[in-house]
């Protein structure tokens, strides 16, 4: 892994008052690292970018890889931790998926208020419906939170979820140092995508940083 930093002070809006330092991290998955590498190109230059120039495959293993594909998955992801820890606040992991419907994303991260401004910000910039269709948002909570929330919710009272679980390691994406952040953008076609599909990501990215400040 190599960082590629571009440090300068963060204009007040992405500096935020609790200090989050934003870092975005592409080619987790390698298949998805062009995609990333287009979106990080415009990005504005006070996001640091983290390459993972080797990253490791996205498409899921054949059922006797699965042990091997699950450590290194896991092994991938502590080394991230290492990288990060102590040096941002806010990790935003970008991902790149498939929908042939046509563009969307989705948005992980264990801090719900985070979400909900996430969402907020979409239907903002496409109207309620559509942002609600392209941006959804999932919570990551560890089968104990989710069991817990469950059996102490008023019948009547809303869903706090959904939930989702991750094969990422809770030290990762339940850490106390850093708050994670997952964004899986879909596209229509396999590749790099288009221009289009690129600033729909820096867009995202962008809400991402604001409501984490
Ligand atoms: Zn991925």
């Amino acid at each position: 892994m190599s960082l590629a930093t571009k440090n300068g002070p963060l204009p007040p809006e992405l500096a935020g008052q609790r200090g989050l330092e934003p870092v975005l991290v592409i080619g987790a998955h390698r298949e998805e690292l062009s995609f990333g590498e287009r979106v990080a190109e415009g990005l504005d230059p006070r996001i640091d970018v983290l390459r993972i120039p080797v990253g490791i495959s996205g498409h899921w293993p054949r059922p006797d890889e699965v042990f091997y594909y699950e450590t290194r998955h896991r092994e991938l992801y502590l080394q991230l931790r290492q990288q990060v820890r102590g040096r941002y606040k806010l990790v935003i992991d970008l991902h790149r998926g498939i929908n042939q419907a046509g563009r969307c994303a989705d948005v992980y991260s264990r801090d719900a208020e985070l979400l909900q401004c996430v969402q907020h910000a979409a239907k903002g910039h496409y109207g309620s419906d559509m942002g609600a269709s392209l941006v959804q948002v999932v919570r990551l909570a560890s089968r104990a939170e989710i069991c817990r929330v469950n059996s102490t919710a008023h019948p009547t009272s809303p869903p706090a979820g959904p939930f989702g679980k991750t094969v990422i390691p809770a030290g990762v994406w339940d850490s106390n140092k850093f708050l994670y952040v997952g964004i899986e953008i879909y596209l229509a076609c396999d590749g790099q995508g288009d221009a289009e599909d690129w600033s729909f990501a820096r867009r995202l990215v962008l809400d991402t940083v604001r409501c984490a400040s």
